[in-house]
């Protein structure tokens, strides 16, 4: 089981990565939305119903499949 990524790790502090996107800092990053979450992300590479999965960004650690961060990708 790979690590969990930790809200307070540096690159998740660089990312605003947090575990619900409802606590995403929308005035740093202005163009986050409600709906964007980790499960709906191109780069999460677990399934969307999963409580978390691994994250390509941040190595292959877990995020939970509710959360954010400024990398976020619409799913293609
Ligand atoms: Fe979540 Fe996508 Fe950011 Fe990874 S890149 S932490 S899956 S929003």
């Amino acid at each position: 089981q790979p690590a969990k990524v930790s809200e307070k790790d540096p690159q998740a502090v660089a990312l605003g990565y947090v575990e619900d996107t409802k606590r995403a800092d929308s005035k740093k990053f202005p163009k986050h939305a409600p709906d964007q979450k980790c499960d709906n992300c191109q780069l999460f590479q677990g399934k969307p119903s999963d409580a978390s999965g691994p994250c390509a960004i941040f190595g292959g650690k877990l995020v939970a499949g509710g959360g954010w961060c400024s990398a976020w990708t619409k799913k293609a």
